[in-house]
């Protein structure tokens, strides 16, 4: 239902937090968090009001020293609204947001079980996770194994991914769910939202993806898989109520 990402060096896990609430009006069953440095990641569940999901990140985090993160509010499509079925869904090692339905999660999900990947939720969004994984195994290149796994999904579908194999890589895509990257206000800093609302105050530079664009941000780099983008300029904060 919603998605929200950051690359930066500010408060990580309030900045998500934050651009989530930004999102509640559109409804949703549960939500979570998945944050990173390096090696270190944490994920964060919680069914219900965000209240919930805040309480257990303020119970765990003391200090910021994540610099990327993703985050969603799940409408539940494929499994009940469980924390189990909460996204961010993980792998091994990476960890994937989404927005939409997965067509094919299915036959997808029957291939990668006999392949030996073992599935712990009811959702189409896990298939993302695991298809990714397979591929990097595989091809050892995690731009490669991204698009080969956006190239096996049919359905709708706005997706972030992060993985422990590029630590400080966001990997995004937009086909039939709407999302934007933003450049941060501050140095070095990128945000994404599945609407305007989060991005309002943190960025000037936005990109509303088209259907079928994607790529990889870094916190000095956002690279598109294709050249059809343009920056534009966010409306003006008065047109949305002020935080
Ligand atoms: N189909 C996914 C699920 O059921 C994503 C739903 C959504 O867009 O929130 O978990």
């Amino acid at each position: 239902c919603g998605i929200v990402g950051y690359i930066g060096k500010q408060n990580t896990t309030k900045i998500l937090l934050d651009g989530l609430k930004e999102l509640e009006y559109r409804g949703y069953d549960s939500a979570g968090i998945a944050v990173l440095k390096d090696e270190k990641i944490d994920v964060f569940k919680a069914l219900g009001k965000l209240v919930n999901l805040e309480e257990k990140v303020n119970a765990t985090v003391s200090k910021n020293d994540y610099e990327i993160g993703i985050g969603h509010t799940r409408w539940a499509t494929h499994g009940k609204p469980t924390e189990l079925n909460a996204h961010p869904h993980l792998g091994e090692y990476s960890y994937v947001v989404h927005n939409g339905i997965i067509e094919n999660y299915k036959e997808l999900k029957d291939d990668l079980s006999s392949k030996g990947h073992k599935f712990v939720s009811q959702t189409d969004t896990e298939v993302i996770v695991h298809l990714f994984e397979n591929f990097y195994n595989q091809l050892n290149d995690t731009t490669a194994a991204f698009k080969k796994t956006i190239e096996s999904l049919e359905g709708a579908f706005s997706i972030l991914l992060i993985t422990k194999a590029d630590p400080t890589k966001v990997f995004f895509f937009k086909h039939g769910s709407p999302l934007i990257v933003a450049k941060g206000k501050e140095e070095n800093e990128v945000l994404f939202a599945s609407s305007d609302a989060p991005l309002i105050g943190l960025s000037n530079d936005v990109v509303y993806l088209e259907d079928g664009v994607g790529g990889i941000a870094s916190s000095n780099s956002i690279e598109f898989f294709s050249d059809d983008y343009s920056w534009s300029t966010l409306p003006s904060s008065k047109q949305f109520a002020q935080k």
